[in-house]
């Protein structure tokens, strides 16, 4: 199982790993502020994720590492 990890005070809360991801499991917290203002990338459903690096690739500020 994938395993995904969070830069999270990096995250700017763009969105792009959101829009890329092909099983739709991020999404910008809800109700979470992280250090630069900002609600940040999570995931919702890790056990799903099927380790296609496209959301590391996406992020601009090398925020997501993914763990196979
Ligand atoms: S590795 Fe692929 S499936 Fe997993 S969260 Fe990133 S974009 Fe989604
Ligand atoms: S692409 Fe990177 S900076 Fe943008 S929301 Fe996702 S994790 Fe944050």
């Amino acid at each position: 199982m994938a395993k995904l990890k969070f830069y999270e005070d990096l995250c700017k809360g763009c969105g792009l790993c959101a829009d890329v991801c092909p099983k739709k499991i991020l999404r910008l917290a809800p109700s979470r502020i992280n250090a630069k203002g900002y609600h940040p990338a999570e995931c919702t459903d890790e056990g799903t994720c099927i380790a296609c690096l496209s959301c590391a690739r996406m992020c601009p500020d090398v925020v997501i590492e993914i763990e196979r």
